[in-house]
């Protein structure tokens, strides 16, 4: 798999730069040890 951006840990942080990078069609993948949303939900 290539992708263009590897973004770690799928909390606020994460979840919020997926949006951005998917709102300017560019390629990424999240990476996340627990679950989504890990320490908040
Ligand atoms: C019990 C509790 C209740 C809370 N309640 C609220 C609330 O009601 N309202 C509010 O605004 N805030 C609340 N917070 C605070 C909120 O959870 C944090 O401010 C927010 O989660 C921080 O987001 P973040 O993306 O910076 O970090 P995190 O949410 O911690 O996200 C980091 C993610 O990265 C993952 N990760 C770390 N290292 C790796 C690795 N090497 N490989 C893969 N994945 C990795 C972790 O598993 C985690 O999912 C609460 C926090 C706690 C602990």
């Amino acid at each position: 798999m290539r992708t263009s951006v590897v973004i770690i840990g799928a909390g606020h942080a994460g979840l919020a730069m997926s949006r951005c990078l998917a709102a300017r069609s560019m390629d990424h993948v999240v990476l996340e040890r627990g679950e989504v949303a890990n320490s908040w939900k």
